[in-house]
């Protein structure tokens, strides 16, 4: 992923920073070629435009073309507007509550939920010492709690044992209760998804939310659906209200746009990008990192 964002940023910095003077119609021609290729790397038109008047006003403000390295330091006012866009700072999960904290997994089928919820909960018990309870609120895919169970043995994280035939509310009500007697500090609740977003699924979520009392309630979404990730985030957040969102398959070759938007767009912070199959394959999103990534 951003790698045909880099190549064509840098392209436009090399031939930017080898010139000793700048005009402003040379600081003018280079943003809009920055412009497009954001665009071209869909991110969100609203993200561009508001990115790019930034830079803009940055620039003049700093009386760039006046500088001893005017190239260098519209480099750096790029960087740190993306920064910016993408959040300036790393947003980790929050567990800061009453144990047991309930953290909800929400998002469409295959977007990465359960593969995602087993990574976490890894990294919790690893990294945080955190007991965690997983339980797959999924009924309506046959092999999903099996699923989960699954991943739990292989990251050794307990789930929460399955009664058949119950409902995601009873199931959610069961965790929490389970959780609580046998005093484990997170429980993560792993939600069914549809093909597509419709009334009964956010109905289902609102009610999950609603006996779960979840302090976090996390989207998981496809990186590589680009502009659609970033509509669906706002759908969720309108209907569940969300309190991260976690980035999967940025190991793909997308263009990166949802990764620029989601931010902007809706508000709310990207805590974690999964880059890949493997159970340790989950990281925090840091802007500066990404945007590094991307500006080289
Ligand atoms: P769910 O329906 O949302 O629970 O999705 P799953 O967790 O079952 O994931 C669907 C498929 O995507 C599985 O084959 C996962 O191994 C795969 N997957 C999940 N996250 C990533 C990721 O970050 N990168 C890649 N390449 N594959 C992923």
């Amino acid at each position: 992923m951003f790698e045909g964002l880099s190549d064509k940023l840098s392209g436009i910095f090399d031939k930017l920073t080898r010139r000793g003077a700048l005009s402003e119609a040379d600081v003018a021609e280079a943003l809009r070629e920055v412009r497009r290729a954001l665009l071209e790397a869909d991110v969100a038109l609203d993200v561009v435009r508001t990115f790019t008047d930034s830079v803009q006003a940055k620039a003049v403000g700093a009386n760039v073309v006046k500088s001893v390295s005017p190239g260098q330091m519209v480099v750096k006012i790029v960087n740190d507007v993306m920064v910016e866009t993408l959040g300036s700072t790393a947003q980790p999960i929050d567990l800061d509550a009453a144990p047991p904290v309930a953290i909800m997994l929400v998002g469409l089928q295959g977007a990465g939920k359960t593969t995602t919820a087993a990574k976490i909960a890894k990294r919790l018990k690893e990294r945080h010492g955190k007991r965690v309870l997983m339980a797959s609120l999924d009924v309506k895919r046959p092999a999903a709690q099996e699923q989960l169970a699954i991943l739990g043995r292989q990251v050794e994280v307990d789930t929460l044992s399955i009664v058949p035939g119950q409902d995601p509310v009873k199931i959610a009500k069961r965790a929490e209760e389970t959780a609580r007697r046998e005093g484990y500090d997170v429980v993560m609740l792993d939600t069914a998804g549809r093909t597509h977003i419709d009334e009964p699924l956010m109905e289902e979520m609102a009610q999950i939310k609603a006996v779960s009392k979840p302090h976090e309630i996390l989207l998981v979404v496809d990186a590589l659906t680009g502009q659609d990730a970033v509509n669906l985030a706002k759908n969720f957040d309108d209907r569940v209200g969300l309190t991260g969102i976690v980035l999967t398959r940025v190991d793909g070759d997308g263009r990166g746009g949802a990764a620029l938007s989601m931010r902007a767009v809706t508000g709310k912070p990207i805590k974690l990008i999964a880059t890949g199959e493997k159970m340790d394959a989950l990281d925090e999103f840091s802007p500066q990192r990404i945007a590094n990534r991307i500006l080289g």
